[in-house]
């Protein structure tokens, strides 16, 4: 017993001389929503107020094209039809590029999780760190309003997901059979919060704020 509490206060000790006693815990956010929905134009302004990594893994897919690796050449099958690329090649890639990032103060996780099983590797994989979903915050835009949107983001985005209606409507219809669920699974642990995701960028990033600094 005694040895124990030794060895605990060594530990303790060793944690102060490295300056690791008080570390606060990351701050993780899920900006969750239909395609279309302002998540990447959000995301970029959050990272500049709390100074947290962007992690999309649309954009982590549309490098890997452009770079032809083998992961891309395999997740364009997949994103050129409005499908969602395979959990274990997604999960896997979210997973390096945390792992690559261990210095910083949090994520802002864009499209990602997508699916429940996502979602699951996720918490597990921040529960083996000491870290946890700090919350889901879910842009709520009307699906007509997704499409003009999509359409229009096509005329300059490059992205041929964008500028097919039938490929538009599949990312719909995927986002609903697949992905609407994970809102609920983080509201279940009460981590889950819906903000009108129509407005000026403004406004919403301010309600984006608000929800984010009452975490
Ligand atoms: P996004 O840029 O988030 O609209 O993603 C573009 C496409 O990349 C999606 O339509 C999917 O085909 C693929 N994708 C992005 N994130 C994921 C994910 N978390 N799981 C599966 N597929 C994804």
């Amino acid at each position: 017993m005694s040895l124990l509490i030794i060895e605990m206060g060594i530990l303790a000790w060793i944690k102060k001389i490295l300056g690791i006693s008080n570390m606060e815990k990351k701050i993780n956010i899920i900006l969750f929503g239909p395609p279309g929905s302002g998540k990447g134009t959000q995301a970029a302004k959050l990272v500049e107020q709390y100074d947290l990594l962007h992690i999309s893994t649309g954009d982590l897919f549309r490098h890997e094209i452009g770079n032809k690796t083998p992961l891309g050449l395999k997740a364009k099958e997949y994103i050129s039809k409005g499908q969602l690329v395979p959990d274990t090649v997604t999960i896997g890639m979210l997973k390096n590029k945390v792992d690559a990032n261990p210095d910083v103060k949090g994520f802002i996780f864009d499209g990602f999780p997508r699916t429940i099983a996502q979602a699951a590797a996720l918490d597990e994989y921040l529960a083996s760190q000491g870290e946890s979903v700090s919350k889901l915050i879910a842009l709520d835009v009307d699906e007509s309003e997704i499409v003009t949107r999509l359409l229009k983001r096509g005329e300059t985005s490059g992205r041929a997901d964008d500028q097919d209606a039938s490929v538009i409507k599949n990312r719909i219809a995927v986002y609903k059979a697949e992905t609407a669920i994970v809102f609920d699974h983080y509201a279940k642990k009460d981590l889950s919060k819906s903000i009108k995701g129509i407005g000026t960028i403004d406004e919403i990033f301010n309600r984006l704020s608000q929800a984010i600094d009452s975490i």
